[in-house]
Order: structure tokens, then sequence, then C-alpha cells
């Protein structure tokens, strides 16, 4: 018998398939609004001009060799990155009980945060992590957090977040979930920007999310893939997380470095874990390490050397923020854009304030899979099924002939 004859094959990943046929399209106005990750005016990857400078540093560093890097990482990056999230005078980096790990970006930060928690957390009742529906990716059950839940044997479970009848928040059912788990359950929050719907708790609607967390004693897995890149403000987009923190609620944070720093392939990420006191902290960095030997032994050395020049050196760090509002000022200047062809020029049918009122990267447009799929199919713009855009495919060349297209399919 051939060995592998049961193996099914396996449903190519939606995002990916959709780039391929952006690219097969010979049409010469074709879209793509599948892609997460920026472009510039032009549609072309952005390379930061800060990182442009970092490279050029590494490059004439003569002392610089290929060696490996410790388990947990180049320390001066993970120190300067867990100050990015939580904030330079944070009570628990300055109390020493923050525990940074230096991952293959924000997909090794949660596939390690999972891994670890599998292994150690009390659980009360079945391995559990309550997650957004939806959450990242487009397509619900082979979503990538279900995914990487599901491989270290925890079993993901829904909790209700996005509302189609406003293309907002569901805040009263998100709000009943919390109370409804069982006491000490683990919930993956977006920390900002929310992927894919692009909406976010207000401040106020966090602040209360916080009371429920802490009367039912929950564990906070905290994901921040877009720190910076939602509203052009670091620190603004850390302020859930920091709240958390202040709170004392206990809380662990998948950094990634992808977005904001536009270093997709670099693989650029951290795992922070946040614990009581300086000697839990060693006992959970130690089992970290240990994970992380077996795992990929230690991380790439080149990214993580980029982003701690850039959040070590002020100079470049204020380089770093002009970059990163050039690319969330685009977005938002996209938002505003489409907003206003939508109700004022085309009068399209229907209330549109959600394409400003979301934020970051994605938007949540509210149309149906049929609509989606005649975009594709007529109109030659390629989005996920489920009517998620990214906003960063819009431009000012395109952004006219996408209006003109979603009024058709709405109508
Ligand atoms: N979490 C969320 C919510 C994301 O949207 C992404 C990127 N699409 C990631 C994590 C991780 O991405 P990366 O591994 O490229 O940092």
């Amino acid at each position: 018998v051939e060995l592998w004859q049961d193996v099914p094959l396996a449903p190519p990943d939606s995002i990916f398939q959709l780039t391929a046929a952006y690219k097969a399209d010979t049409f010469k106005d074709k879209v793509n609004l599948g892609v997460g990750a920026y472009r510039d005016n032009d549609n072309k990857p952005w390379v930061l001009p800060v990182v442009k400078k970092a490279t050029s540093i590494l490059l004439n560093d003569e002392a610089l060799d290929h060696e490996y890097l410790p388990i947990t990482g180049l320390a001066e990056f993970t120190n300067a990155a867990a100050k990015l999230i939580l904030g330079s005078h944070s009570p628990a980096i300055k109390e020493g009980r923050t525990v940074s790990v230096q991952t293959i970006s924000g997909t090794g930060a949660n596939h390690l945060g999972a891994l670890f928690l599998s292994k150690f957390y009390k659980w009360n009742g079945p391995a559990r992590i309550y997650l957004s529906n939806p959450t990242w990716d487009a397509e619900r059950w082979l979503a990538n957090h279900h995914a990487i839940f599901r491989n270290v044997g925890i079993e993901p479970v829904e909790y209700a977040y996005y509302d189609p009848k406003t293309i907002g928040l569901d805040f009263d059912g998100f709000i009943d979930a919390l109370k409804t788990a069982p006491e000490r359950s683990v919930f993956l929050l977006h920390a900002c920007a929310h992927n894919p719907t692009g909406v976010d708790p207000t401040t106020e609607q966090w602040k209360a999310i916080a009371e429920v967390i802490a009367a039912k004693k929950h564990y906070t897995f905290f994901d921040c893939a877009y720190q910076g890149f939602a509203s052009g403000d670091l620190d603004k987009d850390a302020w859930a997380v920091r709240y958390f923190v202040e709170l004392g609620l206990p809380l662990l944070v998948c950094q990634s470095f992808a977005k904001n720093a536009g270093l997709y392939g670099e693989r650029v990420g951290a795992l922070h874990l946040v614990s009581p006191n300086t000697e839990t902290a060693n006992r959970v960095k130690s089992q970290l390490s240990v994970l992380q030997r077996s795992e990929i032994s230690n991380p790439p050395s080149h990214g993580a050397r980029l982003v701690s020049l850039i959040l070590n050196d002020a100079r470049l760090f204020e380089e770093w923020k002009r970059d990163i509002e050039t690319m969330a000022g685009r977005i938002i200047e996209m938002r505003r854009e489409l907003h206003r062809l939508l109700t004022e020029k085309l009068h399209t049918p229907g209330n549109w304030d959600h394409i400003v009122n979301q934020i970051g990267m994605f938007s949540f447009t509210g149309i149906n899979p049929a609509q989606s799929k005649a975009l594709v199919e007529k109109g030659h713009i390629y989005l996920t099924g489920n009517g998620r855009i990214s906003m960063a495919g819009l431009n000012t060349h395109n952004i006219e002939y996408f209006g003109s297209q979603l009024d058709a399919v709405v109508r």
C-alpha cells in the first residue's frame, strides 16, 4: 500500500488563492483588495525609509557576524519591544515581572503563547480558547487563530463580536459571552484594528470589558499585529493592553512588526507575558526557553537587529513614527474618500459610515457573498467572500472605479 494514500488534499489558503487569481487576470483596471500588506499610492510594496537606513547601518557594521542568537532572542530587541507595547513607564517592566521572548513574527508569538498555555495553564474544565466571531483570517473554520490553538490541543470556541446588522460591534453579545464563560477562561482579544472586521471597542467599551474580565478572573491573550498602523499613533493603539496591565489583569501579548515596520518576510515579533512577580517571571521564562528550543532552537537575527536599531535610537525612532503616520494616514484618507464617493457622489443606497468608523488595514463592507462574487467576476476586484477589503489596495488611481463597481453591486 502507498504510505500516504489516506492523506486528504487540503484546500488552498483562500487569501493566497485570491492573489494568484488576481495575478492571472489580464484586465488592466483589476484591483486586489485581498492582500493583507501595505501598498503605496502606486500599488507597490513600501520599504520604509527608516528600514532602509537601518539596513545600511547593519551592512556597514564590520563587527556583525552570523552566530546564533540566544534562545529567547536578541535582548536589546525584546527589551525595547516590551517598552513599545507596554509603555516605557510600565509598572510591569519596572518591577521586572515581564517575560519577553523573540518569536517568528506574530504568528510565532501566537503559537508559542498557545503552546505555553497548553502545557501550563490551570484550566477550569477542558482546554479552551475563546475567539471572536469572526477572527483572523477570512474563512471562519479555517481561520489561522483556530488552527494555531487546535494544533496544540486547545479547543477554539467563539464569542459574539461582529454584528452584521450594524456592521459594528455586538457589544452586548460580547459582554454576555464574558459573563457566561466559566471563571478563568482564556479570551483572545485583538489589541487594536480587529482582523478581519476593522471594528474595535471604544475606550468606554474596553473599560466595561476589562471589568467583567477582572470579575470573572479570565486570562487575556492579546494579539497585537497592528500597533501604530491602526491610528498612526503607537501609544494610542497600545491603550487597551496598557489599561489591562494597569488594572493588574493577568495577560500575555503577541506582537508583530510585519505591518508597522513593513518587515513581513523578515518574521520579527515577540511574546510578552506579564506575571505577578519576578520569581514567577523567571520560572515562566525558563519554560518558554525550553519550548522555544525544541521548536526553532533560536530566532532569526536580521529583522530583530533592524527593529532593535530603530527602537533604541531616538532619531531613527522618530523617523519610524513618521513612516507609520504615512501608512496609517494614507489608509485613513482612502476611507474618507471611499465614504465621500459612496455618499456624496454616487448616492449609493444604505449607510456607509462604518467605512470611516472602522480602523486599520481592513474594512468589512457589509456586502454579502453574492455581491462579493459579483465584484470579482464582473469588476475584476479581488476580495474575500465575507466582504472584507484591504484599504491598502485602494489608491487615488483606482478608488473611483472601485466605488462605482461597489455601487453597482449593491443597487
Ligand atoms: N494576528 C493577526 C490578527 C493578524 O492579522 C496577523 C497578520 N495578518 C498576525 C497575527 C500575524 O502576522 P505575522 O505572523 O505576519 O506577524
